[in-house]
């Protein structure tokens, strides 16, 4: 074999950097204050190169924070090599330390971040599971995750997903530990285990994210003996994000495991909550943590804990598709999330993803993330979706 061409490590050079903020579809998130059809709170992300590739990624987070991010960031990433995701993402990380980092800044790195390593996974053929070190996997199992309704309702919403292929689902929010009714909390996760599939799966999110979530470590306590009761797989953000001495305890007590982290950003905030022995599932969301370079070194420090690793594939395709190939490219990725009847998930894509007879997702080994965007599909939720494909 001949020595590689020094043409294969030729820099390309990053142009600029457009953000697609997506309107109009946002699926619920359950919050207090539910989302609306105007609000943004996912962007699509194009990182352009002086060679014409341009890698895509995506930021949970409203658009026009994701664009006053890129105008902060942009003397840090014009001219630099597009083919270097974690020097450059790391760079923007630190230089912007005085600037609110954790928050809208590295959100918007979270979608550069993605991009660049799409942009090295075109220049160099090969997927980004392959360039994070190599495949485990060609598979996976998505769980579909639902917001919880009323009994009647959840029961006939699992079955409209199982129908669909589904094998695993999580159920979460809306009146869910929200009404002081420990019988409906009960009831709705017994419709939801007595209509899944024969050996399927059912995980409960509390949501203790939402604003002024009500209930504390005792309520967590309890509910966590009725979810084991109903043989549920995990039990997600059973308290306040920020309890971690509650999660410590809880993780003790509790016979289901406890889940959590997906609002946590940067590699460095997860070290108190894995030292601490706070979570048993954690669920870094790869576009609000930093990207792939950060949500790969949070996931293999958790195997090191002997903490499982789910993403928290909530934003868009994009979005699953990166989570698609960190599950490849790590040994004991077992599930993706992926939310029931998003459309920036399920309608922005020329081929959208598709169930097979085992109820499993594909993992791409084509090149980057492996996935093709749709414009004139994204543009039915962004005015901005041509200036993500433009030339120039
Ligand atoms: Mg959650």
């Amino acid at each position: 074999m001949s020595a590689p061409s020094s043409a294969a490590v030729t820099p390309i050079r990053i142009t600029r950097i457009v953000a697609a903020p997506l309107f109009g579809e946002s699926p619920k998130g359950g919050w207090s204050v539910e989302i609306k059809a105007e609000d943004s709170i996912h962007a699509l992300i194009a990182v352009h190169t002086d060679a014409g590739i341009i890698g895509f990624g995506s930021a949970f987070t409203d658009g026009r924070l994701v664009e006053a991010a890129l105008k902060v960031l942009e003397p840090l990433y014009i001219g630099e090599n597009a083919l270097e995701p974690e020097r450059v993402s790391e760079k923007l990380h630190q230089n912007t330390f005085w600037m609110g980092r954790g928050g809208s800044l590295t959100h918007a790195i979270s979608g550069i971040d993605i991009a660049l390593w799409d942009i090295l996974g075109k220049v160099t053929g090969l997927s980004i599971g392959r360039l994070a070190g190599g495949r485990y996997r060609d598979r996976v199992m998505p769980y579909c995750s639902l917001l919880m309704d009323e009994p009647a309702i959840m029961k006939d919403e699992i079955v409209r997903y199982r129908e669909q292929g589904f094998r695993a689902f999580k159920i979460g929010w809306g009146p869910f530990g929200r009404r002081d009714d420990e019988r409906l909390d009960e009831a709705i996760v017994a419709a939801a285990a007595g209509a899944l599939p024969p050996g399927g799966k059912l995980m409960v999110d509390a949501g203790a994210s939402d604003a002024y979530w009500p209930n504390g470590l005792k309520w967590a306590m309890r509910t966590a003996d009725m979810l084991a009761d109903h043989n549920v797989d995990w039990f997600e953000e059973a308290v306040k994000p920020d309890a971690l001495e509650d999660f410590v305890t809880l993780r003790k007590q509790s016979r289901v495991p406890i889940a959590g982290g997906e609002v946590l950003t940067r590699r460095q905030s997860f070290i108190p909550f894995l030292v601490g022995g706070a979570f048993d599932i954690v669920q870094p969301d790869v576009t609000k943590v930093g990207g792939l370079s950060e949500q790969r070194r949070i996931a293999w420090m958790a195997e090191d804990f002997g903490v499982r690793y789910v993403g928290h594939g909530w934003n868009t395709a994009l979005g699953i598709a990166a989570d698609l190939q960190l599950a490849a490219a790590l040994p004991n990725v077992t599930l993706v999330e992926y939310i029931g009847g998003s459309a920036y998930v399920d309608n922005i894509m020329t081929r959208p993803f598709g169930l097979d007879a085992d109820g499993l997702l594909a993992i791409p080994d084509t090149p980057g993330l492996g996935v093709a965007l749709d414009q004139d599909k994204i543009a039915r939720y962004s005015p901005a979706a041509a200036q993500l494909f433009a030339a120039g």
